[in-house]
């Protein structure tokens, strides 16, 4: 219970939580955490330094890159049950981004089901092979799937991602949106 109450704690902080939620795609490095983060690299470091003395994350040092992930499998779990349902205040609905398997690539190997962390996938024990369960729980953008996927059984209905991510961007003024945002949190 104790260490339930701890995970609640760091979860309460946004910058924290955002943390968290770019990881349940899987690990990645201090770089890519401090870009979608948007905070500066100290406050990161911090947060990072904090939530790993928490035991909620985990680091890797590779050379001069710090990679990090989840290290506390019930994060992930309770975060499985966190809303979804908007992109940046938009409909998640409206946004034609989640994986599509090719049923006939699909070796059944788990992969896929394994490193995403937004509960996208299940298992079908009687075809044996990944179904998508919830295609709108797929974060905006990420492809991570398809890269850890050995069969390239997984594609996304928009081929040129970083266009598709630019007209949504364009189409509901998101960085008014999240300048909005911003404003608000430095209140
Ligand atoms: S990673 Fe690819 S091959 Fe493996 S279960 Fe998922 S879709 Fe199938
Ligand atoms: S692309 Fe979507 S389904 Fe695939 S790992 Fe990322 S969030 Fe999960």
């Amino acid at each position: 219970m104790k260490n339930l109450v701890k995970i609640f704690k760091a979860l309460g902080d946004e910058t924290r939580l955002r943390i968290v939620e770019l990881l349940l795609d899987g690990e990645k490095c201090v770089c890519e955490i401090v870009r979608y983060v948007k905070r500066t690299q100290s406050t990161v470091s911090i947060q990072l330094a904090k939530l790993e003395s928490m035991g909620i994350l985990k680091a890797r040092r590779e050379g001069k890159k710090v990679y990090y992930s989840i290290a506390d499998a019930r994060v992930k779990k309770i975060l499985a049950k966190a809303d979804f349902s908007k992109w940046f205040g938009v409909e998640r609905k409206k946004i034609n981004w989640y994986p599509v398997i090719d049923e006939g690539k699909c070796t059944g190997c788990g992969m896929c089901t394994a490193i995403c962390g937004r509960d996208v996938f299940e298992y079908d024990s009687e075809s044996g092979k990944s179904k998508v369960k919830n295609p709108y729980n797929c974060m905006v953008g990420c492809d991570n799937c398809s890269i850890y996927c050995p069969t390239d059984a997984i594609s996304f209905p928009q081929k040129n991602r970083r266009e598709f991510i630019q007209s949504l961007i364009k189409k509901y003024g998101i960085v008014k949106r999240v300048r909005q945002t911003l404003e608000v949190q430095g209140r």
